[in-house]
């Protein structure tokens, strides 16, 4: 008799922890069933072109060769002359889900998805690209659908390389960067005659997304002080200024395109992410075209004199931090 009760009460302790852990583990932030706000303001933008380089450091894309000039001299151009730059600061864990959910989606995705596994997303959410009019996306089939299935109706369009096919890139991962470069511009050149595709590129509230792992998979695999690491970081700079010479060709030079570059998490000196390590939680932020200021020259403290500056040889310009 004693034994029976024994095993029935250890049955119902294990039950009643079983239970417990899809009832109390993660509460959602989110709050459902809202009216959707808009601002009276015009916006000074009708599209946004927005690029994430996957695993990139602040100080790895900031900090200048020992000869002064940059590995990124398109986007050091545009922090010196005509855009915004700062550190976004990321939460942990620094990972690629929860970064750009915070980045596109605008909060912080801290679930546990016990019940559906990483592939789904754990709570229904709204996000940036399913308030605009298109969204066209390139990159990895980790990181993409997640914003396309939360997407009401057919406007999020996500094209990816296979996942069984990231191989093509084991040799060289900065190819997966090429990868999306070149099939933008491929995008840009069908759209030149396919007048549907065009007509849909130039209504207002678009959005492009660019999302470039090449980086990140080489700090795994070569560590971020690496010539693999460093050498990606100039081949982005590079697919950067001729992504946008191409759109503001194929948009006429109009000034409405707004441009925001920034990373989803650093990078460990030993190549790994997901805690609070400032290497891993200090982000680039740049930012320029429509909407945003010229470069603000500073003379007096910076407000974010963290001890950064003076290895970035930054002191000079206005910085804006924010978190992601
Ligand atoms: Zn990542």
């Amino acid at each position: 008799m004693k034994m029976i009760t024994f095993l029935l009460v250890g049955l119902i302790v294990h039950v009643i922890f079983f239970v417990s852990i899809f009832d109390i583990y993660f509460t959602s932030p989110l709050v459902h069933g809202m009216t959707p706000q808009t601002t009276p303001l015009a916006p000074p933008a009708s599209r946004l072109v927005l690029v994430v380089a996957d695993g990139l450091r602040a100080d790895s894309l900031f900090t200048p060769l020992p000869d002064g000039s940059s590995r990124a001299p398109y986007l050091r151009n545009v922090m010196e002359e005509r855009g915004a730059w700062g550190v976004s600061h990321t939460r942990v864990p620094t990972e690629s889900r929860p970064g750009h959910v915070a980045l596109i989606a605008g909060f912080y995705e801290d679930v546990s998805a016990v019940a559906k596994g990483w592939k789904e997303n754990p709570v229904e959410f709204d996000s940036v690209f399913n308030e605009s009019r298109h969204t066209w996306c390139w990159g990895s089939p980790d990181i993409l659908p997640m914003f396309a299935k939360g997407a009401s109706g057919d406007h999020v369009y996500t094209h990816t390389y296979p996942a069984a096919e990231e191989d093509f890139a084991s040799t060289d991962a900065s190819r997966l960067d090429s990868w999306v470069f070149t099939q933008v511009k491929s995008f840009f050149q069908s759209a030149k005659s396919n007048s549907s595709l065009r007509a849909s590129l130039l209504e207002d509230q678009n959005i492009l997304f660019l999302h470039l792992l090449g980086i990140d998979t080489n700090g795994h695999a070569h560590r971020p002080m690496s010539k693999e690491y460093l050498d990606n970081i100039g081949l982005v700079d590079t697919g950067v200024a001729d992504l946008v010479s191409m759109v503001e060709d194929f948009f006429d030079h109009d000034g409405r395109t707004a441009y925001v570059f920034t990373s989803d998490h650093g990078m460990t000196n030993w190549g790994s992410h997901g805690a609070g390590h400032p290497s891993e939680t200090l982000t680039p932020l740049v930012a320029w075209g429509a909407g945003v200021k010229n470069a603000q020259k500073v003379t007096a403290a910076q407000p974010y004199n963290d001890g950064f500056l003076q290895d970035w040889k930054l002191q000079h310009l206005q910085r804006v931090d924010v978190n992601q």
